[in-house]
């Protein structure tokens, strides 16, 4: 059918159609008008001109191809316009063959624009209106020019012309009316369906938004409660693993002890990552804002690996450049938890050679400092192509890291995304084969140095105090150069026992000196006998320098020991080494503990009565036996309740409060602990739990808690919380006095 919609142009969507099919009512009510008018023209005219005629009919004739182009052509415009030049060629001649420009045919005349319009789009309507004002132009000039048009109608005739005419332009205009309204029409109903379908796209989406919402808020759940149900064996697991390395054994027991505490650790240190990369996936990773101590959160870092570090046979050294803020605000558990994952990476890549790490820091022009680590190692490094994805979730070099050095490949992206929430960035540079430097920055404020042992004390006992430092290690040497040279000592630097022998036989003086235990050929105990043999140099105070864990071991017999004034864990901190040399020369320091061993006596040296709350039998037999260690013996209550009546009944100076716990739990013990008593007459409450969400510890602070420790329960930070409780005296107690009778006689 010609007269239909060709199913290209249908192809083409609504508007297009829209189009089509006013062009092709057109084109009939143009036919229509067309007879019509031939008709008028013959009943006029009996001896009609026949130009006119033909100027008439045959337009009226051809229009009848405008289907037939638009369905060969499909181009809307070339139909359109071929319609438009047919209805304005047929109506410009009959106005000039009629008289000009004041003829009502020029009334018809002016739809072609219009409809060309609608049809071809804006740009062919201004072409055919210029061609109009053009072709007015021309028969305005002629009537001026006083042309004689061809065949103007007789007089007579005028009125009834005008009558059909103007009786064609209404019916033209109303047509085009009624078109425009029922495309109005159709747009609208168009324009209401698609309003129908956002509104139901908008309906699904908040629906599933509430979904997806729902689903984070169980996945969240099911973290806290796996994390507790896996934390809560983990903690009797290594917990008792670590007691029973305390006990006797024999070599191979204390082996498997080791292994399986290890194990747990290692077990943990996955789990944790998890933990973070499932936070970091719902956007819910968070870091606080804290005082601490940047130096001791890098030294408790490199604590942390400097065992392992020496198994593995490689060093471990850590230089903080001078200008480093003491205190700093920020999160001190996730600057460590970068720090211990970076140097363990380190670690484990690196087969021989260092693995070392500076920190250096410079003030922003906002004020805050931006803090820089770099973690240096000479290990197998990492190919180029590969340094990008790295810090991908789950990206490790290749599948063959993975069954060689184990790994989650989660430690990377945690590490970025936590130097990112500290407003700074991780990158690395490395080179295959011969080591790899990964660097994180983080942006912090200063706080107050309220305490710290300062540079200038130091400086003012060590001035121009002569140093001789020997070490193997080039690096090592010369961080303690640099640690020392700020304090205005002078250091001599040497890199074996002969060397340093050579120097102490000549007339150099020297106020002290430091020796690395491991060097080849004489180790620092040998060394440290053959200068004390020397009679010059039989009062020269020396100090040792060894890898922590291992410092007594090392340094062999007693009689070896005794040669040395101080033992320092490698790598030596600051701040140990400036405490250890005022000591030295006269000045006491507060006492920094080199060794790392448990502080057995610590209940008679600061005894509490601890009441433990807890409802795990396993867990309860874990707390008992750690705090047994540690000198202590504590009341055990199974719920909140219990805890509450025995607080009703004894003294007690600090509450190890578990969270979960039947009939009352640990934050509802803790409510009603802090409404029945006053901050200076209850006991410290320290929660205890297998949970270390966030929202968790901010619920235990909020119920009145004072602190927070999480398990699987580890002794220095029980240790660290213990000492910050105090002894309460007897008349502050709670209803009565009496002491309870597993608490530890005061010392
Ligand atoms: P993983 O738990 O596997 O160590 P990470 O995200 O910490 O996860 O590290 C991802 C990968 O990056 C490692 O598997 C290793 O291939 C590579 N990598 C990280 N640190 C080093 C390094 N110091 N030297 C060489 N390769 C490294």
């Amino acid at each position: 059918m010609a007269w239909a919609i060709p199913a290209r142009l249908q192809g083409q969507g609504p508007d297009t159609v829209r189009r089509a099919r006013l062009l092709l009512s057109c084109t009939a009510v143009m036919i229509v008008l067309g007879v019509t008018g031939t008709l008028f023209q013959l009943t006029l005219d009996p001896n009609p001109l026949r130009a006119r005629l033909l100027a008439i009919a045959l337009p009226t004739l051809l229009a009848g191809a405008i289907p037939l182009v638009l369905r060969s052509t499909g181009s809307l415009a070339c139909a359109g316009n071929l319609g438009a030049a047919m209805a304005f060629c047929s109506t410009g001649f009959v106005a000039f063959q009629t008289g000009g420009l004041g003829r009502p045919i020029m009334g018809i005349q002016a739809l072609v624009p219009l409809i060309a319009v609608l049809v071809a789009g804006v740009r062919w309507g201004v072409f055919w209106t210029v061609l109009a004002i053009v072709e007015a132009v021309i028969l305005f000039y002629l009537t001026l020019e006083n042309f004689q048009f061809p065949a103007p109608p007789p007089a007579e005739m005028q009125d009834r012309i005008n009558l059909v005419l103007s009786t064609m332009l209404f019916v033209m205009v109303l047509v085009l009316g009624s078109i425009y309204e029922s495309l109005k029409n159709t747009a609208l109903q168009y324009f209401q369906q698609a309003n129908r379908k956002l509104e139901n796209a908008r309906d699904e989406a908040q629906a599933a938004t509430r979904v997806a919402e729902e689903a984070s808020r169980a996945r969240s759940a099911f973290l806290a409660t796996m994390s507790h149900e896996i934390r809560t064996p983990m903690n009797a697991v290594i917990g008792m693993a670590g007691l029973l390395e305390g006990t006797e054994l024999t070599d191979e027991q204390r082996d498997f002890a080791r292994t399986i505490r290890q194990s747990g650790d290692s077990l943990l240190t996955v789990l944790n990552d998890i933990l973070d990369f499932s936070k970091i996936e719902s956007g819910k990773l968070e870091v606080e804002s804290n005082t601490f101590d940047l130096e001791t959160t890098i030294e408790e870092a490199v604590d942390v690996l400097s065992i392992k570090a020496k198994q593995a046979g490689i060093e471990l050294l850590h230089e903080s450049t001078p200008g480093l803020p003491r205190n700093i605000v920020g999160d001190t558990t996730r600057v460590r938890q970068i720090l211990i994952n970076l140097l363990s990476n380190a670690v484990k890549f690196t087969t021989e050679g260092e693995v070392h790490l500076t920190v250096c820091a410079k003030r922003l022009e906002t004020g805050p400092f931006e803090i820089h680590f770099a973690i240096r190692d000479t290990g197998i490094g990492i190919p180029k192509n590969r340094t990008d994805r790295l810090f991908e979730s789950f990206s490790q070099v290749d599948a063959s890291t993975t069954r060689k050095y184990g790994g989650t490949g989660l430690g990377l992206a945690i590490s970025k995304r936590l130097a990112e929430l500290m407003g700074g960035r991780m990158w690395v540079e490395s080179e295959e084969g011969a080591g790899s430097t990964f660097h994180f920055t983080i942006v912090a404020k200063r706080a107050p140095d309220l305490t710290a042992f300062t540079e200038k004390q130091a400086a003012k006992v060590l001035q121009d105090k002569k140093l001789l430092i020997v070490d193997d290690n080039a690096t090592n040497r010369e961080i303690l150069k640099r640690v020392a040279e700020p304090w205005g000592m002078k250091p001599t630097l040497c890199e074996n026992g002969r060397q340093a022998l050579k120097r102490l036989l000549g007339p150099a003086e020297f106020d002290v000196a430091i020796l690395d235990m491991l060097m080849p050929e004489m180790d620092g105990g040998e060394l440290a006998r053959k200068i004390h043999a020397m009679k010059r140099r039989a009062k020269l105070p020396l100090i040792l320098l060894s890898s922590s864990g291992a410092i007594l071991e090392e340094a062999g017999e007693t009689e070896t020991r005794a040669h040395f004034a101080a033992t320092l864990a490698k790598p030596a901190k600051p701040r140990q080494l400036a405490t250890v040399l005022c000591e030295i020369f006269g000045e006491k320091k507060k006492d920094h503990k080199a060794s790392s061993n448990l502080p057995t006596d610590m209940g008679q040296k600061h005894p509490l009565r601890i009441l433990l709350a807890e409802d795990n039998r396993i867990n309860q037999k874990v707390a008992l036996k750690i705090l047994e260690r540690i000198g202590y013996t504590a009341e055990v209550a199974e719920n909140g309740a219990v805890a509450l009546e025995a607080i009703e009944r004894h003294v007690f100076d600090v509450v190890l409060m578990d969270l979960q716990m039947p009939e009352v739990d640990g934050i509802e013990a803790t409510r009603e602990l802090c409404s029945r008593w006053p901050t200076e007459k209850r006991p410290r409450v320290i929660a205890l739990t297998a949970n270390v969400f966030e929202e968790e510890r901010r619920a235990c602070l909020e119920s009145g808690m004072d602190d927070f420790l999480s398990k699987p329960l580890a002794v220095p930070a029980l240790i660290a919380a213990l000492q910050k409780c105090r002894r309460r005296p007897e008349e502050n107690a709670g209803a009565s006095v009496r002491e309870p009778e597993s608490s530890p006689a005061p010392a």
